[in-house]
């Protein structure tokens, strides 16, 4: 009775935990990684309920069973980690090695005594193990979770060629019956328990960590442009002020709106107003560079951080967005929709916070409004003069 309940514990809790990938699975559909981890448990469950409740496992078929679900166990991992990580899974090698252990299975004579049998599964499955753990090097993602997902599923493959070893060497030859009651299943149960447990525990948390980033990545993202919503671009804003401010570097902010917007929407309907705005979030994504970063501040208003860059750098940015927008029409109100918009550049002074490198880019944008849109007006740096300068004529703005 009390062997069957300890024979119980494994299953029970490899299934709860394919319960948990099940869960997270539904959470997030396209996470197709979370449905092979639960049926990497499922598959665990099945392997252990049928070894432990059978009461002899002599027959080549009962041992070819075995051997096909914690096959399925190990491959269905492979593929959930492998997925997860983004690398391709080595599907043949895995393969070749189940089909070789099962031929082998097959045709050898054994005798009445186990461990070649067990020296022969185990040694597949820790052959397995070792090509999953080489396959998750080569991911690009090495968080602390990775590392401890890497890390399991080498020790994994180990004990696969260690727990035998030991365990068999302290029993010495066994039969069928003796099995159950030998060191080695002692051990299988103890280290099996363990690290399926850990393993668990680690992929659950790396799926958790990564709906929880995805989740904030999708919240800092608005929706029309895919470009940072306002309040995850100021905080872009602060951290690459510190960044700026540790490494000495110059940065600078452009702010952008587009003009007239009321009578797009007047003239043209909300929809087109949607479409202009959405390909202006488009076309400032394609002219900036991947160490810049744009946000949607507001309804037709725009904001860029100018990694490394001077003043003058970050206007010409600017007037090039603004020469390029200006003879874009929006595609969906065809060629006679034509925007344009206008631009306020700031530069950042050492130890100036967001709050004002802003609002000194914001009233560059008000300039460039009242001298008459579609023009780009630089605020000046300190010690240049207390005037707002249009780039195109290079006259002061305000
Ligand atoms: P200005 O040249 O002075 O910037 O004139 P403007 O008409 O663009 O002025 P204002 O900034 O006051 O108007 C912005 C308009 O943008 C008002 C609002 O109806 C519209 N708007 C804000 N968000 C959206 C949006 O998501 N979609 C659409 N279609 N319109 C929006
Ligand atoms: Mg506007
Ligand atoms: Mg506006």
């Amino acid at each position: 009775m009390s062997e069957s309940i300890i024979g119980l514990i494994i299953p029970v809790i490899t299934l709860l935990f394919a319960g948990i990938f099940v869960l997270l699975w539904l959470r997030e559909r396209q996470a197709k990684h979370t449905l092979f981890l639960a049926g990497c448990y499922v598959a665990m469950a099945i392997g252990f309920a049928i070894q432990h409740f059978t009461p002899a496992p002599d027959s080549k078929g009962s041992f070819l069973i075995m051997h096909l679900v914690y096959s399925t166990a190990v491959i269905c991992l492979a593929m959930g980690v492998g997925l997860r990580a983004g690398v391709s899974v080595p599907l043949k090698a895995l393969s070749a090695a189940v089909l070789i252990t099962a031929i082998l299975l097959l045709v050898t004579n054994f005798t009445d005594n186990q461990n070649p049998r067990l020296y022969l599964t185990n040694s597949c499955y820790g052959l397995m193990s070792a090509i999953i753990a080489l396959m998750l090097t080569r991911a690009s993602q090495q968080q602390r979770v990775d590392r401890a997902i890497l890390i399991l599923i080498t020790l994994t493959a180990v004990q696969f060629y260690v727990r035998p070893y030991v365990a068999i060497g302290v029993s010495g030859p066994m039969t069928t019956e003796q099995y159950h009651d030998s060191p080695f299943y002692a051990l299988l149960l103890v280290t099996v328990a363990l690290l399926a447990t850990s393993l668990a525990m680690a992929l659950v948390a790396a799926c958790v960590s990564d709906q929880l980033r995805r989740l904030a990545t999708e919240s800092s993202r608005d929706h029309l442009t895919g470009l940072k919503t306002r309040r995850a671009f100021e905080n872009d804003a602060i951290e690459m002020l510190e960044k700026a401010y540790a490494e000495n570097e110059s940065l600078s902010v452009i702010v952008a709106d587009i003009d007239h917007f009321k009578r797009v929407n007047d003239e043209w309907g909300h929809q087109i107003g949607d479409c202009a705005i959405a390909s202006f979030g488009s076309l400032l994504r394609r002219m900036v560079r991947a160490s810049d970063r744009v946000g949607r501040i507001g309804g037709e208003e725009f904001c860029i951080l100018v990694w490394q860059c001077e003043l003058e750098g970050a206007g010409r940015l600017a007037e090039r967005i603004r020469a390029t927008f200006a003879q874009s029409p929006v595609e969906e109100g065809g060629d006679d929709l034509l925007l344009t918009a206008s631009f306020g550049v700031a530069q950042w002074e050492p130890g100036e916070g967001y709050g004002k490198l802003f609002a000194r880019a914001d009233r560059a944008l008000y300039a460039a409004k009242d001298a008459g849109r579609d023009r780009v007006c630089c605020s000046p740096r300190q010690g240049g003069g207390a005037s707002i300068v249009d780039i195109a004529t290079g006259r002061t703005a305000a």
